[in-house]
């Protein structure tokens, strides 16, 4: 019997082992979510998002024990979790009340006596999710995913088991129909093969998926060969781009959050920061004390500012790619080395678009400092990218804005972190990925969008 075995990320200690699916079980989940949608679409819209608003009461009610159980099985800090449960209820709570809007016929002049689209559920909605926001990348996929009337069958990542199990939890206590909602414990040696089968299963609808691009394109492909709808959100480098007229006391404040925040292991983090040569030295001496001052610890301690790395492979990724930019010739400026499952707060000055901090995603707490000549030059290094999910500019505003929209990404935010909003799309592209999750657009993604025509 397969067995996937979830690790204290501070000491590697185990915490829990879960037995695995088989494809008997697995083939049971999916004729289960097929009856449990197919009478859900049946419900009115009003039903769907009662059970949303009870999805975030019970969030709510019980958020230090989700809180707790993030930090154990991932390490962020227990503030950070608290604040991640916190905002998985607030996302119930917009799309409870918005959704309504967002389904309803949407009328359309044309020859017809009346005509207009409609929004039905597609099906059943497969979502492999990533670890690093356990909660958040899976309320937000269920929210818009069952209140257009879809089932949801979910593969989480194997360390956070424990999240995706208390997940399922929370539905079925909210009140969710049986099989409504329901995750599947996959062995990680078994994945390559048994998500494709899943994907390609006549049951399966549709399948979303969050992490990097190397699953995004192995989860593409399958959805491509069976032609079905792909979602897909995937790794980014972000450009943060400081102008010569920047506030440097709210840039270097919003820089520590953006890029250190969740231990760097956020998708939408600041990770390369593109300064104009004008003021990029006063950065670097503002910035520094800055991340200096974080403090490590214990995750469950309220005092912490930033955790282990959330596994031992991924520490030793990071330091591999901080490795090569020094010998690449960027400039080492603090950190750069590891204590034991943490790595420290790193900061590289003097990197240049082909190194290796430019090139690739880094995943966890390391920024990289590319330094310009003017903002014609700021903008060619920001867009020197394969990615293309968030992008900030930092300056006077209607300058940064001007600069802003000469880069290409899915959000563009002037004078304010790159940061997810329930209220507001999001998503990427390029190699970031396709499609939008949350308000409006993330809701119509799980549906069919059918013309509608009454001669
Ligand atoms: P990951 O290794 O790609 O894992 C994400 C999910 O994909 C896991 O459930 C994983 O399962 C599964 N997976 C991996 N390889 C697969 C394959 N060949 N076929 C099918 N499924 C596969 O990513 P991660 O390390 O957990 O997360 C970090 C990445 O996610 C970063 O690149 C980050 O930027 C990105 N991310 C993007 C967003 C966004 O909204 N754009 C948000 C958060 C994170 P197993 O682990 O069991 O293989």
């Amino acid at each position: 019997m397969a067995t996937v075995t979830t690790i204290s990320p501070i000491d590697g200690s185990t915490l829990q082992t879960y037995e695995a699916a088989d494809w008997a079980v697995i083939d049971a989940v999916l004729d289960r979510a097929v009856t449990a949608q197919q009478r859900w679409a049946s419900r009115p819209v009003g039903d769907r998002t009662e059970l949303l608003r009870a999805v975030a009461g019970i969030l709510r009610g019980d958020r230090e024990r989700h809180a707790a159980l993030i930090t154990a099985e991932m390490g962020k800090p227990i503030t950070e979790s608290l604040a991640e449960v916190d905002k998985c209820a607030r996302n119930c709570d917009v799309v409870a009340e918005e959704a309504p809007g967002w389904l309803a016929d949407r009328e359309l002049a044309s020859d017809a006596r009346r005509s207009w689209v409609a929004a039905e559920p597609l099906g059943v909605v497969f979502a492999v999710m990533p670890w690093n926001y356990p909660f958040w990348q899976v309320i937000r996929f269920a929210c818009a995913a069952l209140v257009a009337g879809n089932a949801g069958v979910l593969k989480h990542s194997p360390n956070v088991t424990g999240c995706a199990l208390a997940l399922a939890d929370v539905f079925a206590k909210a009140g969710a129909p049986d099989a409504l909602f329901q995750t599947v414990v996959i062995a990680e040696a078994d994945v390559p093969e048994v998500v494709p089968r899943i994907i390609a299963d006549d049951r399966v609808a549709a399948v979303t998926l969050t992490g990097s691009e190397r699953a995004g394109s192995a989860v593409g492909a399958a959805a491509g060969k069976a032609l079905k709808k792909s979602l897909l959100e995937l790794g980014g480098s972000d450009p943060f781009v400081v102008l010569a007229d920047a506030d440097l006391d709210h840039t270097v404040a919003q820089a520590v959050r953006s890029r250190f925040g969740n231990g760097g292991q956020s998708c939408i983090a600041a990770k390369r920061f593109v300064v104009v040569d004008e003021i990029a030295d006063e950065f670097v001496a503002r910035l520094s004390p800055a991340v200096a001052r974080l403090r490590l610890g214990d995750p469950a301690d309220p005092d912490t500012q930033v955790g282990p790395m959330a596994r031992p492979d991924l520490l030793a990724a990071l330091h591999a790619q901080v490795q090569a930019s020094v010998r690449e010739g960027a400039e080492l400026v603090t950190g750069g080395k590891s204590v034991g499952t943490y790595y420290l707060p790193t900061i590289l000055d003097r990197v240049t678009p082909n190194m290796t901090a430019a090139t690739e995603e880094t995943f966890g707490p390391v920024a990289a400092i590319l330094r310009a000549r003017d903002d014609d030059q700021a903008v060619e290094m920001a867009n020197a990218t394969a990615y293309g999910l968030g992008c900030s500019v930092w300056g006077e505003p209607a300058h940064a804005l001007a600069v802003g929209r000469r880069i290409r990404s899915g959000a563009l935010f002037v004078n304010a972190m790159v940061a997810s909003d329930p209220r507001l799309p999001f998503g990427g592209i390029r190699r970031s990925g396709h499609g939008r999750e949350l308000a409006a657009d993330g809701v119509r993604e799980f549906t069919n969008q059918r013309t509608v025509y009454v001669g």
